[in-house]
């Protein structure tokens, strides 16, 4: 199996060697709001990255070009848009990993407007650039707030900053690249037993760098008709329970992942 990390980190050096360090800074979103309901203040904050060719870090990932329209003549724009699924803040649908499970097209709203879980594992990855959500984390997270909440997404919040990682990747042992947090076998195979919809990571990976490329959680997660997010931005500024978090995918048919704008409103 190729290891996707490895290609990752390789195409790494190439994007950030030829991208200003102000490409890098755009492609996280300060766009947070604060709207009325019903007398009532909402909070919305929003947990994509900014796609941008330098964030989709792969060459060749993200294209766009201008097509000619039979309105070009009256100032019409459009373009059009190459893009790997898996690129940029995205959802895994159930299919990324079985043949037969849903395609992003099959997914319905109710599967992609849910309770937020957040676990905090930052203080643990300062100790373990590859640290893990571990069982401990889940029931750490309960004893404080109460059972998860029916249907959630449960999110891991570790601090990885893909634009940070870039930058040092020039530094870093071929060991240490392939390092980055991720959910545990055991955390996931908890999880699977409860009522969870989907699972989310700050990190380019639902597994642990040292888990690939076995894929254990993709294949167990996805495979039993799940979701996931990867490269979900801005979770430090969610609360660690109460938010409802919107899942913004387009319904494409087949499509096995598709980049996606994700708010948490609370
Ligand atoms: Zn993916």
């Amino acid at each position: 199996m190729i290891d996707r990390r490895a290609v990752l980190a390789a195409s790494l050096v190439t994007a950030f060697a030829s991208r200003s360090p102000e490409a890098f800074a755009s492609a996280v979103s300060p766009d947070d709001a604060t709207i009325k309901l019903h007398g009532r203040r909402l909070e919305i904050v929003d947990l994509t990255h900014r796609l941008t060719r330098a964030f989709a870090f792969t060459p060749g990932r993200l294209s766009m070009e201008a097509v000619e329209g039979s309105g070009t003549g009256a100032g019409m724009r459009l373009n059009r848009l190459s893009i790997v699924e898996h690129t940029g803040t995205h959802l895994d649908a159930p299919r990324h990993f079985s043949p037969e499970g849903r395609s992003v097209g099959d997914l319905s709203i109710a599967d992609l407007v849910v309770p937020l879980v957040v676990i905090d594992i930052r203080a643990k990855r300062q100790l373990d650039r590859d640290a893990q959500v571990g069982p401990e984390d889940l029931a750490a997270w309960e004893k404080k707030h109460g059972s998860l909440p029916a249907g959630c997404c449960v999110a891991m919040l570790s601090a990885w900053d893909p634009l940070a990682e870039v930058a040092r990747y020039g530094s870093l042992s071929p060991e240490e690249r392939r390092k980055s947090p991720g959910f545990s076998r055991a955390a996931a195979d908890l999880l699977l037993k409860r009522d969870v919809r989907g699972i989310a990571v700050d990190t380019l990976s639902l597994d642990a760098g040292r888990d690939m490329p076995d894929y254990p959680v993709h294949r167990s997660w996805l495979r039993s008709g799940r979701w996931g997010l990867e490269a979900v931005a801005n979770l430090d500024r969610a609360p660690a329970s109460g938010a409802i978090m919107f899942v913004g995918a387009p319904p494409i048919a087949e499509a096995t992942g598709i980049p996606i704008r994700a708010m948490a409103l609370f």
